[in-house]
């Protein structure tokens, strides 16, 4: 099969009218080609269950191509030599491109994954942007430390650097493309790396796009390489591939392992952001006008496919029956519906397949004993929405409450003391994010310090920033995202060591 090469993405996106069926392809060194198979997979509009684009069906032969193209590029003058002053300065280039097109942007991200476009662009297209510009501001200021060497008593002049790992492989998943395909190039970019992405089949037009303006920014050709496909297919590829030194996974914990698996070969190293089943905290003394809404937020946002969703949400007992009310309430008024509709909170789940599984889950929950106080039913007959839903009386025997469920699905549990909600809330294989509301700062902290969970948020929830450091305990990951050490995690430390005395 002859592989058909363009310096134009074949259009996804029609912005204004309806997005066309169209072919799209992979970008391999600044082209985009069809997959050597010439193969395609559909993809649909969650809500409407239209297809919308195809693209490539990539395996073994493209994923090998993408990555010599980013091994050369990586040893490339043009690449390797560039001024980090300049690095910089295109990565804030890049962010300006996006901020122009962002609402192009957010209306891909909508049609593609479902999510409400008013929230695509209140936070999914803020988060890509200032990754941008965050780590574009690193390039230059990524130095190492000298170092005050004891050793034989001699005088030696010691010091660091963080150099690139080389060429990263990232795979990444359906319910933050963009965004979370954003962090990974951004920072991947700044420490100097090349990188060979795979998008997930589900929802991959926006990061084509996103790789399509950071060239229309001057990223030089075959720094960022785009290779669609399925995960066991050109995902297994990538992790496999003894050409990448770094492989960067977003996604389920379950792959994730098979992740680590592939990576032995040659001993990449590794950072997985998984999966969780966080904890939101409420004590008797907290802010109850801010809990409803809060704690309902914490796990409906985004319908509840969000990896630090607050599913498990237990309640100190004075309060517990106000703040199911609460939640309940405030879930009453999530309008379920189309994402492009403006009022619309609660968009589909991205597939038939997870529409079915979180119906499976509620099942469970009814069949294992938990009241069903709200929700519990799929919407209409077209397109994969299922109702807010809340569980009260749970208990950490279910398996609403011990799996990820992915889904709109919040489990109501009792606590007497700080004591027995930390058991609680520890009692997972998981250890993303927790919640606590309370107006006692000092327990606040106390239990922020012993819970096992890679991000804390106290009155307050899901506040994600470049800045900050994000990644798990336990099963939920490998390393940190984004902030400094985000950064650092695309860097090898190497010691250097000068004798000087005579
Ligand atoms: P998934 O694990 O099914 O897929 C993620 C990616 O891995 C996709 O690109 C997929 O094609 C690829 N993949 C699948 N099988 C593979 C294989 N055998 N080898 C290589 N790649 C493979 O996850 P998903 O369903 O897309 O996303 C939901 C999961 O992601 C949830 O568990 C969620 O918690 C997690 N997630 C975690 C974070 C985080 O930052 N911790 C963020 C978002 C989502």
């Amino acid at each position: 099969m002859k592989i058909i090469g363009d310096k134009q993405m074949v259009s996804v996106v029609d912005v204004g009218s309806r997005i066309k069926a169209a072919d799209s392809r992979n970008l391999i060194g600044g082209e985009w080609v069809s997959s050597v198979s010439g193969e395609t997979i559909d993809v649909e509009n969650p809500a409407t269950e239209e297809l919308i684009a195809r693209v490539p069906r990539s395996g073994v032969e493209d994923i090998d191509r993408a990555v010599r193209v980013a091994r050369a590029t990586f040893e490339s003058r043009a690449w390797n030599r560039m001024r980090p002053i300049d690095r910089g300065r295109l990565l804030e280039r890049i962010a300006c491109k996006l901020e122009e097109h962002a609402d192009e942007l957010a209306y891909l991200e909508s049609v593609d994954t479902g999510k409400a476009v008013s929230f695509a662009k209140m936070l999914d297209l803020p988060s890509t942007i200032d990754v941008f510009r965050y780590m574009g501001g690193w390039c230059s200021k990524l130095g190492g430390r000298t170092l005050p060497v004891s050793f034989d008593g001699k005088e030696y002049h010691a010091y660091t650097r963080h150099e690139p790992i080389g060429v990263v492989g990232a795979i990444t998943p359906w319910n933050y493309p963009l965004a979370l395909g954003a962090w990974k190039i951004a920072s991947a970019l700044a420490a100097g790396c090349t990188m060979v992405l795979k998008p997930t089949e589900l929802t991959p037009l926006s990061t084509m796009r996103l790789a399509e303006l950071c060239l229309e920014a001057g990223l030089p050709e075959g720094a960022l390489n785009i290779v669609n496909g399925y995960g066991h297919e050109a995902g297994a590829a990538l992790a496999q591939h003894a050409g990448v030194d770094k492989v960067t996974f977003t996604g389920s914990t379950e792959v994730g392992k098979k992740i680590v698996e592939y990576s032995l070969g040659n001993m990449k190293r590794v950072t997985l952001e998984l999966g969780g089943k966080s904890p939101s905290i409420v004590f008797d003394d907290a802010d109850l006008d801010q809990v409803g809404l809060g704690a309902a937020l914490a796990v409906f946002f985004n319908s509840g496919q969000i990896c630090f969703a607050a599913t498990r949400l237990f309640v100190q007992d004075g309060v517990y029956d106000k703040v199911v009310e609460a939640v309940a309430g405030a879930a009453s008024q999530f309008k379920v519906g189309n994402g492009l509709e403006p009022d619309t909170m609660m968009g589909p789940l991205v597939s038939a397949r997870q529409q079915s599984r979180v119906l499976d889950y509620i099942a469970s929950g009814q069949e294992q004993g938990a009241d069903l106080v709200y929700g519990g039913k799929k919407v209409g007959d077209k397109g994969y929405f299922v109702e807010p839903t809340i569980f009260a009386n749970a208990n950490p025997s279910m398996k609403i409450v011990k799996e990820e469920i992915f889904g709109p699905v919040v489990s109501v549990m009792r606590f007497k003391d700080v004591e027995e909600v930390t058991r609680l809330a520890n009692d997972t294989t998981y250890g993303l994010a927790a919640n606590i509301w309370t107006r006692d700062i000092k327990r606040a902290h106390r239990l922020a310090h012993r819970l096992q969970a890679g991000s804390v948020w106290i009155n307050c929830h899901g506040v994600i920033d470049a800045a900050m450091p994000f990644g798990g305990f336990k099963q939920s990951g490998w390393g940190r995202e984004v902030s400094e050490e985000g950064l650092l995690a695309y860097t090898e430390t190497k010691s250097i060591c000068a004798l000087l005395d005579d």
